[in-house]
């Protein structure tokens, strides 16, 4: 990563000229008069709807956790579609997009950050920095990582083209009204919902980290941006695959790359260790509201290793009895053997003395029969 905070790229152009800001100024205007000229239908609401959720998956799961913090693995081609997909929703090129955000991370909230609240204001955070002229070029040196790829030079480039097929697809399915609503309300609608991340998720919210910027967490953000208002988590450990925590944290955009990564696209994903989710919990100086999401968190952990150790004792118990099962089986075989050994014996012992006993009777008989009739032959 370049020391340098700004892009090497600096394009110093009038004001006017800025096709970016031009463009972003009459897509708003367009989009507020048109729907208006071309009236509203089932169909075009919901190509709005629709087109509004890829494309914030494509920034949040695409630009954001996966070239701007690599937080999970892929496949060329997949990559490939993150980036085709982000850069539909007229946020300039995935290598501009990401090379800018790790400039945000490293520098957050202090006079090198791009789009700091705190130092330019909300204005220049929601939507100045992104039209300014002082970050217009791509520095490919802020992503070297990925700048390798000839495909992802050329999409940030051309950065323009998949919204121009999105454009002529919203057309095919709607005509003009499918344009107006699809390309037009909904790009508007995704800017800001994105926007937000960087302005309003820096002023509201609550924090449960002690980080050294403004950060907060805002479950409103993270429904309407599929799982980026966590940002205060997000600052706190930014290299996870998931912005939400803990299971009450809505992030739609991992359990997309969950799903994903069941059917082998995406692997890899990577999660905040357990000692990353207690490591600088806000303290009790903080507001009630961070306390009560530290405090939360914390149960949920204590909870987990509850968990863990009821898990590991029942395991060791089973271990035992099975072990306990065993010896008894043993001691009953060797019972049973010496029962049938002694049987054997007594009985053998019982069958001799019978015999002795019978050739004593038969004695007794003979000498019986002798003393009554001397003459008589002996039995035998
Ligand atoms: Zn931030
Ligand atoms: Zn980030």
């Amino acid at each position: 990563m370049s020391d340098n905070p700004r892009p090497a790229v600096v394009k110093a152009r009038p004001i006017w000229l800025q096709t970016s800001l031009v463009g972003f100024a009459l897509i708003h205007v367009a989009s507020l008069v048109l729907p208006f000229v071309v009236g509203v239908s089932v169909k075009s609401v919901a190509l709005a709807v629709a087109l509004y959720v890829m494309r914030m998956w494509g920034i949040t799961a695409g630009y954001h956790r996966y070239f701007a913090h690599r937080s999970y693995k892929t496949s060329r081609w997949f990559q490939f579609v993150l980036a085709w997909v982000g850069a539909s929703s007229v946020q300039k090129g995935p290598l501009w997009w990401a090379g800018l955000h790790r400039m945000h991370h490293r520098w957050s909230d202090t006079p090198r950050d791009i789009h700091s609240p705190k130092q330019r204001g909300f204005w220049y955070s929601h939507v100045g920095w992104i039209t300014a002229p002082d970050h217009d070029g791509t520095d490919l040196a802020l992503i070297p990582d990925f700048a390798k790829y000839a495909e992802l030079r050329w999409l940030d480039r051309f950065h323009w083209v998949p919204f121009a097929v999105l454009s002529v697809l919203c057309f095919a399915i709607d005509g003009w009204r499918g344009v107006v609503w699809g390309a037009g309300v909904s790009t508007v609608f995704g800017w800001h919902g994105t926007f937000f991340i960087n302005s309003l998720a820096h002023v509201w919210g609550s924090r449960r980290y002690e980080t050294t910027d403004t950060s907060r967490n805002n479950p409103v953000l993270a429904l309407i941006t599929l799982g980026e208002g966590w940002h205060n988590n997000h600052h706190h450990y930014m290299n996870s695959a998931n912005q939400g925590f803990f299971w009450w944290e809505v992030d739609v955009s991992y359990y997309t790359l969950r799903a994903l990564a069941l059917v082998g696209v995406v692997r890899d994903l990577r999660r905040p260790p357990a000692h990353v989710l207690r490591e600088k919990l806000v303290g009790a100086a903080a507001s009630a509201s961070a306390r009560l999401s530290g405090a939360r968190a914390s149960a949920e952990l204590k909870l987990i290793e509850a968990r863990a150790a009821v898990g590991n004792a029942v395991e060791s118990a089973e271990l035992r009895l099975n072990e306990a099962r065993t010896s008894l089986e043993n001691v009953a075989t060797e019972a049973r053997t010496s029962l049938g050994n002694a049987a054997t014996e007594a009985r053998a012992a019982a069958g001799h003395r019978i015999a002795e006993a019978r050739a004593a009777v038969d004695d007794a008989v003979e000498s019986a029969a002798q003393a009554v009739d001397p003459s008589a032959p002996a039995a035998k």
